[in-house]
Parts: structure tokens; sequence; C-alpha cells
């Protein structure tokens, strides 16, 4: 499964963020997750209680992840349209089926914030 080597690649970042800090405890965790990577967000919350559970630096934290609005430039009529769920199969206002994924996260898997304890 794709999202159990992400989680894997996650907690080997915190590993390096925590011996950075000289802390022992990650408390919480917080992932940017597009809704175009291809993640399964189900998965990968799966995958980090799984993993964390052996793992002592981060046992117990909290996962927060949010999913950034992606906008749909319609290649019809040129609308827009923003959304955090799934691609829209066709443009609401004039019905083309090619809508173009504009810039921002929405492809990108992001470690957005960690809390530490001291
Ligand atoms: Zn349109």
């Amino acid at each position: 499964m794709h999202e159990i080597s992400l989680v894997q690649g996650l907690l080997q970042q915190l590993h390096d963020l925590a011996a950075e800090h000289r802390t022992a405890r990650v408390t919480k965790v917080t992932m940017v997750v597009g809704p175009l990577s291809g993640v399964v967000v189900e998965s990968f919350q799966f995958g980090f209680d799984i993993l964390t559970r052996e793992d002592d630096l981060v046992r117990g934290a909290e996962l927060e992840i949010v999913i950034p609005e992606v906008s749909y430039r319609c290649s019809g009529c040129g609308a827009v349209e923003k959304t955090a769920g799934q691609r829209p199969r066709k443009c609401s206002g004039c019905g083309d089926p090619i809508l173009i994924a504009e810039q921002g996260m929405g492809g990108d898997v992001i470690l957005q914030q960690v809390e530490m304890e001291d």
C-alpha cells in the first residue's frame, strides 16, 4: 500500500525533527493531503495508527489531515470551480468535461505542523 510507505517516510522525518529539537515525544502531526495526490486519507490514517503504535516517539500522537481546495478551470467557458473534494466531472456552467486543475497544493502531501513535548 502506497500510504504505508508515505507514513514510513513521515515517521523518519519526525525522528529527524525530534533529534534536532531534542524531544522524545510528538503529540500532534498536521498533514496537508492534496486531493489530486492519489492518497486515500483513510488508508493514511490507518497506516499512521498501526505504525505509531510501535514507535515510542509518536505513540498516541494525534493526526490531523487538512485537505486543501483546488481550483479547476473549464476549458470551454473559462469558469472556475473550487473544491476540496473529488475533481468535478464536468463544468456546472456549460457541461464541458475538460477541467484543468490550477496551481496550488492539489497534488502534494506536506508535513505542515508538528507539536512536540519539551
Ligand atoms: Zn464551462
